[in-house]
């Protein structure tokens, strides 16, 4: 059971969520540049505010991170942007050439190549982006995957993707099969690696109790640390 409360908190609009199964008391910046707590449920309005006020610093560098790390729709998709494909950063090099199938993408000495028509217009560059690094991200999860089952024992149903606001991925218990937020692509590969596991663990518990937690220990000692980067 979960309930929740919307705060306005030195100027910051915070949802607070109290949660049963919560040990402790999370913070994180959403999308939307909202705050979002959860906290156990016995945890008092008092210490969450407390809670919140003392990590405001740390919300500040989270916020100036993500400036440096812009959404596809704000590209123009010039020469000279950078992208951010599995943590690390490459400028995008628009190369003009007149016909339409010979449109393509790829990785080169660093940089991102475009190649498209001089009077193609930003969706139709975006598309190719966008498709480009769905591409890569499907065959890194074809290759993590059966690495992540061998370590979890487990099988994953069904693999689908999606651009989420607020999660890296979902597991359906019962028919195995998982999600993951394509946004992933943008981080360092052991964040997918992790995120698979994380919901193959699942399938062992469906919660996120201390059983799950001894479970992603064994699983991937390093879990705390990447779940850190990914919440920035
Ligand atoms: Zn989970």
């Amino acid at each position: 059971m979960t309930r929740q409360e919307l705060w306005t908190l030195a100027g910051e609009t915070v949802l607070v969520e109290w949660k049963a199964r919560n040990k402790n008391v999370y913070l994180r910046l959403r999308d939307d540049n909202t705050l979002n707590v959860t906290a156990p449920r016995r945890a008092s309005r008092a210490f969450i505010r407390e809670f919140v006020l003392s990590h405001l610093d740390m919300v500040a560098k989270w916020r100036a991170e993500r400036q440096k790390r812009p959404q596809l729709q704000d590209y123009r998709y010039v020469s000279g942007e950078r992208f951010r494909l599995w943590g690390v950063q490459h400028e995008l090099q628009v190369i003009e050439q007149e016909e339409r199938h010979n449109r393509h993408v790829r990785i080169d000495g660093g940089k991102l190549i475009l190649e498209i028509e001089p009077v193609s217009d930003v969706s139709e560059r975006r598309k190719m982006i966008q498709d480009f690094f769905c591409q890569e991200f499907e065959q890194a999860v074809c290759e993590e995957l059966p690495i992540c089952e061998r370590i979890t024992q487990r099988q994953a149903g069904k693999i689908v993707y999606r651009s989420m606001k607020s999660r890296w991925g979902s597991c359906n218990v019962k028919t195995g099969r998982i999600c993951l937020n394509l946004r992933l692509v943008h981080y360092p590969r052991q964040a997918l690696h992790y995120i698979l596991i994380h919901e193959l663990t699942h399938l062992w518990e469906g919660n996120h109790g201390s059983r799950f937690h001894a479970l992603m220990d064994r699983f991937c000692p390093d879990w705390r640390q990447i779940r850190s980067e990914l919440h920035k």
